[in-house]
């Protein structure tokens, strides 16, 4: 097949699927339980042929207040008044709609991120056992009675907060906004939801699949730019919590608005993630580990191993199996079953990998593989870029300490466990660690070493809705998942009732 020809193939493939996924479709605000147009629009981009999917609308700070005053009124109207089986069995009926469009949503994802169909698919489905674990929650809410006498009936009760906040980025969108739904809900609180305008069609899906089944105004989807649709969302007097996902800068200064009305925060930001190789590692497992967590979603993870740190005695043979490894990976079509690596989600995000590629050669790190766009005339027009390794790095250079947010490795040598350990936390970030060894001495020593919010021991992944997530340091403040999460969306109040000796 001719350049141009294959090219044009690609195109035609992409142009009948964003046809198939987005035809009848309007991809607008969705407040108060139906479809909200505002006056502007901003495109959405699919990545691997860089043309418009469809335009989006985005909310000003009038449509902001449209949709927390919708959240209220439904706060006020009806939700707050659902019982607990009932928001489940809410819930459930709408993950049940969700079901019934898989396929659809992750085209949609597909699409817009860019990532192999594959995990597009396995994220939908992650976002749907994350909405059912909540759902199942609701039922198993409890409070707690506090011993006092005979006197005095001491009690808690667990309460919303009403309207939440609720930001998310653009890396895993469908994911990440079932995280913040799921518990919110669950907890009786009406959510307001700001996706990221890179990526926001799939949450905008997903609140328009809760038609006639959540009561209008429930869930609410604010799309646009942080600016415009972000700040007045944590600004907002009447948003009573704002739970964030997405850098640390932007998390700063969200932090810094709530602080303005005394909303509490949830912070889940940036990482640096180191994955420490010991000596009595099974290598093929921890290559693995260590590939698959660093170019999973084209390195486009929050919790990504980007950091590999491998004791010298077994440093040469790891690297050379880790750079054999990173060659493996198909990039290609996302649309493909068989490719493992879809292109950067946008142009800014290749440019950033690009530059990293370069200051990481400028400070004298050995750039094993990667780094150049493929030959694959097919792919010439999408973000793609092969998986980077480089080794002689150490913690003075940029690509050992920034979140590159790309598919690029940097390998690192120890000789002891205080040394590595030394290396692993000398970071601002704490999100997640890993560690590849068959000792359980190690294994829990490291666990408790390592200053990170969540370790990975000889894997990386899974992600389950069960256990909390989040990071220590500057990953974050607060938990998503787990019973954590639902905890933060809830206040307790303490109830103080008198009894008195009964007088008959
Ligand atoms: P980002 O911080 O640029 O944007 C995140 C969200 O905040 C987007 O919806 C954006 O529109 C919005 N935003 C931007 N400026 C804002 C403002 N002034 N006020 C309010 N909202 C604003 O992050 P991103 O580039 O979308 O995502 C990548 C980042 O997210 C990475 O740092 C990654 O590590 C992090 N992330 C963290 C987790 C986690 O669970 N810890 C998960 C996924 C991504």
């Amino acid at each position: 097949m001719t350049e141009k020809s294959s090219s044009e193939a690609i195109r035609e493939r992409h142009a009948s699927a964003q046809a198939r996924a987005t035809d009848d479709r309007a991809f607008a605000a969705w407040i108060d339980g139906e479809t909200y147009e505002t006056d502007e629009t901003v495109s959405t981009y699919d990545p691997v042929v860089d043309e418009q999917i469809t335009s989006v609308s985005v909310c000003d700070a009038s449509d902001v207040e449209a949709a927390v005053e919708a959240a209220w009124d439904a706060y006020e109207g009806e939700w707050n008044g659902t019982s607990p089986p009932e928001r489940s069995r809410l819930l459930f009926e709408w993950i049940d709609a969700l079901k019934g469009q898989v396929d659809e949503l992750a085209l949609l994802e597909c699409l817009d991120t860019g990532k192999p169909i594959t995990d597009a698919r396995a994220e939908v489905e992650g976002a749907i056992d994350t909405l059912e674990y909540y759902a199942s929650a609701c039922r198993t809410q409890t409070s707690k009675t506090i011993e006092t006498g005979d006197n005095l009936h001491l009690y808690t009760r667990h309460e919303p907060y009403g309207v939440v906040g609720q930001i998310t980025p653009w890396n895993f969108p469908i994911w990440a906004a079932a995280w913040k739904l799921g518990p919110a809900l669950a907890a009786g609180n009406c959510s307001v939801l700001k996706p990221s305008a890179t990526t926001p069609l799939t949450t905008i899906r997903m609140a328009q699949l809760s038609r006639d089944i959540l009561p209008e105004g429930v869930i609410n989807v604010i799309p646009g730019t942080g600016r415009k649709t972000g700040g007045p969302l944590v600004e907002h007097d009447d948003v009573r919590k704002v739970s964030f996902t997405g850098s640390v800068s932007v998390g700063e200064h969200v932090m810094k608005s709530a602080a303005e009305h005394i909303a509490p925060v949830t912070l889940e930001l940036g990482g640096k993630s180191p994955f420490i190789v010991f000596p009595d590692a099974d290598l093929e497992t921890v290559v693995t580990a260590a590939a698959d967590g660093i170019y999973y979603s084209t390195g486009e993870i929050c919790d990504a191993f980007s950091r590999v740190l491998v004791h010298e005695d077994v440093a040469s043979e790891f690297i050379e199996r880790f750079v054999s490894r990173a060659k493996e990976y198909v990039l290609g079509d996302p649309l493909n079953e068989e490719t493992t690596m879809g292109p950067l989600t946008s142009e800014e995000q290749f440019e950033t990998v690009a530059d990293y590629v370069d200051i990481g050669q400028e400070k004298g790190a050995t750039l094993r593989t990667g780094g150049d766009r493929p030959s694959d005339p097919e792919l010439a027009d999408g973000w793609y870029v092969e998986p980077v390794v480089f080794t002689d790095v150490d913690n003075d250079m940029r690509i050992a300490t920034e979140e590159i947010f790309g598919p690029v490795q940097t390998i690192q040598t120890f000789g002891s466990y205080e040394e590595a350990m030394k290396l692993a936390n000398d970071t601002e970030f704490g999100l997640a660690a890993g560690i590849g060894t068959e000792s359980t001495d190690i294994v829990h020593r490291a666990a408790a070493d390592l200053e990170a919010g969540l370790v990975y021991v000889n894997e990386y992944g899974p992600i389950l809705p069960d256990a909390p997530y989040g990071g220590f340091k500057q990953s974050g403040i607060g938990k998503d998942l787990g019973g954590e999460a639902l905890d933060h969306y809830r206040q307790t109040k303490s109830v103080y009732v008198n009894l008195d000796d009964p007088t008959l």
